[in-house]
């Protein structure tokens, strides 16, 4: 089926055609002619299976031919964080090309006045997290009388971030009249609630069986003692296409800040991204990686739904998920719009067992996977006279003591190294027990 039966209009169809998309997903197919026609959507869809461009075309579409009142807003699509939010922009924006549609982004950590102005001059499609809204809201700054679609995004993520009672709220603020699209990539019974409280007669889709991961990712189990993780990722990454873009995700946030810095003092070009940094951070963060100057993004599950970078080939699970719908997630940021890729999950000896629920919810057993690990070599390293002082001239680092070794593995930081003030001697971003050469920072 190519787009052109899907009820488009000839200027969306064209915007379609510049971006690229051939044929519609099977989550388009199914909601974008119900959408077109008015009707309420429930919708069982992952992040990756083109699910943001089912609401989004049509929506686009609706908007441009209907009446302009004051530009007051007409659509809003709430997300449940500040990442995803920022994705759904990019993307109608890119989808109203060719309309004269206008977005403003309300999410926190932004400039208030900012988005207050936007609001001001008049906008047609809001795009926010729940909380912002009704900061908005209640200040005075936005008129929800106009509103004739609302799509909650990722409402299952909603719910487990406790923002169920601000949707409630929001969706009262709303005039009853209007239509009401609901995705989610579980349906929950509180979602079943929502639904049932503020849809008419839905269209009910289901495009993926819950938790099913994608075909298009070659999934690989990893047994590594946790000390070793580091060292063992070090080696992933050797065998891994230099260029190609790699996210790992730990569970925390010490974590996170622990494993870039261990990366970054190997030599690879790491990037941190957590909710512990400001919005600033994060978006340079993900904008460097994006422009592809980072090949590395370092994580906590904040990113693990909606982030969409093109050309993601490898997800490394450096901890398994708390949660294993959190690794159906974490793993759909690779293999999208079906293209390949490949995850790595690290299994620790102690952790068989939860490797075994995991394979149990996504119905498929993960294959094993050893990484073969150079062996220990004696390597001399001639260190410059001119950078070390009253220092040994060589370096065995083949008489280290495990402890050492293991002092090495805990503690990361590259910060300055006594005696050598904040330089760091290029011996130190060289992992000697892998025949590593650092990957060149790009
Ligand atoms: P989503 O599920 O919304 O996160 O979308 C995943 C990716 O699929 C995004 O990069 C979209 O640009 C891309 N995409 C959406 N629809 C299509 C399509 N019909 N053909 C090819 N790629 C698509």
């Amino acid at each position: 089926m190519s787009f052109d039966k899907i009820g488009l209009s000839e200027n969306l169809l064209k915007t379609i055609r510049e971006i690229g998309y051939t044929s519609p997903t099977p989550v388009q197919k199914e909601a974008i002619p119900e959408i077109l026609q008015g009707r309420d959507i429930l919708a069982c869809a992952q992040t990756g299976t083109g699910k943001t461009a089912s609401f989004a075309l049509p929506i686009v579409d609706i908007l441009q031919n209907s009446r302009k009142r004051n530009r007051l807003p007409r659509a809003i699509i709430l997300a449940p964080t500040r990442e995803l939010a920022a994705q759904v922009e990019e993307n109608i924006i890119q989808y109203a090309a060719n309309t004269a549609l206008s977005t403003v982004l309300l999410v926190g950590g932004e400039i208030v006045t900012t988005q207050e102005r936007k609001l001001k001059k008049g906008v047609d499609i809001i795009i926010a997290t729940p909380g912002r809204i009704i900061d908005m809201f209640e200040r005075g700054r936005m008129v929800l009388t106009d509103v004739k679609l609302i799509v909650i995004d990722e409402a299952d993520r909603m719910l487990d971030m406790g923002f169920m009672p601000d949707v409630d709220r929001i969706l009262a603020m709303l005039p009853r009249l209007r239509q009401t699209l609901l995705f989610s990539a579980t349906i929950a019974p509180e979602i079943e609630r929502i639904s049932k409280q503020y849809q008419i007669n839905p269209k009910q889709i289901t495009v993926t069986r819950t938790s099913k991961t994608a075909d298009t990712i070659d999934q690989h189990a990893v047994y590594v003692e946790p000390g070793n993780k580091r060292k063992v990722m070090r080696q992933i990454l050797v065998d891994h296409p230099k260029d190609e873009p790699t996210i790992v995700f730990c569970n925390r946030k010490r974590d996170v800040d622990i494993v870039t810095k261990s990366l970054t003092k190997h030599g690879y070009a790491a990037q941190a991204f957590h909710g512990d940094m400001s919005q600033h951070a994060r978006n340079e963060a993900l904008d460097s990686f994006k422009r592809g100057e980072s090949r590395i993004l370092v994580t906590s599950d904040v990113a693990a739904r909606g982030l969409d970078v093109t050309g993601v080939t490898l997800v490394i699970n450096f901890d398994m998920p708390v949660s294993n719908e959190d690794y159906v997630h974490r793993i759909g940021r690779t293999g999208r719009a079906g293209k390949s890729g490949k995850a790595i999950i690290f299994v620790a000896p102690t952790e068989k067992g939860k490797l075994k629920r995991l394979e149990q919810l996504i119905k498929m057993t993960i294959p094993s996977l050893t990484i073969e690990m150079p062996k220990k070599e004696e390597i001399e390293i001639e260190v410059p006279t001119s950078i070390v002082k009253e220092r040994p001239q060589k370096v065995k680092t083949q008489h280290r003591s495990e402890r050492s070794i293991k002092e090495e593995e805990t503690t990361p930081s590259i910060g300055p190294i006594i005696g050598f003030g904040d330089f760091i001697p290029a011996f130190m971003l060289v992992d000697p027990y892998s025949k590593i050469t650092p990957a060149p920072i790009v």
